[in-house]
């Protein structure tokens, strides 16, 4: 469960103090899928970021599963952001030398883990996200739908008990959107994975089961969705379109 009270995250700028949030408290239960919507600038990625422990709250509190975030030394925080979250950002932020297999694998490097199990690990993890046939290709071989397969692949990989993402299909046409939200619920539906996705689109919003709109940083009010949409089922397709598309950009690559 996570759970934040009155965050803020102030920024100076010369003179002007900006309020990127300005007092955000919610609470996410184990097992929620959960849609945090506002128009741009209204402060998701800096709450998404404090949220993943990517950044740090100008002031307010923060409990992951009941532990405070603030309190913890730096071990105990690289530990959370190995295990506890796993975060999939708008850009895919794939390592373009590398192949989806490895890319996948990056999380578990410092684990220590022995490489014959990461390399397990990481092929399950692009099974559930349908690229297990897609594991020797690089990020330039690969849709951009494809390549945030890899991306929450690489998230899931820690077996996280939280998923965030923020605009997750923000880079996406919104078919290839569907797919991805397709693949959100079905962990929620499948694995009781929590997740949390940022979007300023509504129709996106709605595929989650609880709303959280945001506004000049501060959480304007909730709604819950008594039946949220079903995106498109994700089957791995392979459309003449897109099978021209890989190839063209092997193509370029040999
Ligand atoms: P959103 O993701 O909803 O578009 P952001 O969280 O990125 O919004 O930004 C919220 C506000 O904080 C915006 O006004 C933005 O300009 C400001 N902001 C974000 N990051 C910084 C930063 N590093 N320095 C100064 N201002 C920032
Ligand atoms: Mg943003």
């Amino acid at each position: 469960m996570i759970e934040v009270k009155d965050l803020t995250k102030f920024y100076q700028i010369g003179d002007m103090e900006v309020r990127a949030l300005d007092g955000v408290s919610l609470k996410i239960n184990d097992g929620e899928m959960v849609s945090i919507m506002g128009p741009s600038g209204s402060g998701k990625s800096t709450l998404m970021a404090i949220l993943g422990c990517l950044d740090t709250p100008t002031s307010g509190m923060y409990w992951i599963d009941g532990e405070e975030v603030e309190k913890m030394n730096e071990n105990q925080l690289a530990n959370l952001r190995a295990h506890k979250i796993g975060f999939v950002f708008q850009q895919f932020n794939l390592l373009p030398r590398t192949d989806a297999l490895e890319n996948v694998m990056l999380p578990l490097v410092y684990d220590g883990m022995p490489s014959k199990e990461r390399i397990e690990r990481a092929k399950e993890a692009l099974e559930i996200v349908g690229l297990a046939d897609r594991m020797h290709h690089h990020p330039n071989q690969l849709s951009g739908g494809q390549q945030q397969r890899v991306a929450i692949a690489r998230a899931l990989v820690n077996q996280p008990s939280i998923l965030l993402a923020d605009e997750p299909t923000g880079n996406l046409d919104s078919k290839t959107g569907a797919e991805i939200i397709a693949i959100f619920q079905k962990l929620h539906r499948e694995r009781h994975q929590t997740v949390v996705y940022v979007t300023h689109d509504a129709f996106t919003a709605r595929h989650t089961e609880r709303i959280i709109h945001l506004a000049d940083g501060q959480v304007k009010s909730e709604e819950i969705v008594a039946q949220p949409l079903i995106a498109a089922v994700s089957a791995p397709r392979e459309t003449d379109a897109n099978k021209k598309e890989t190839a063209m950009k092997q193509e370029a690559v040999v």
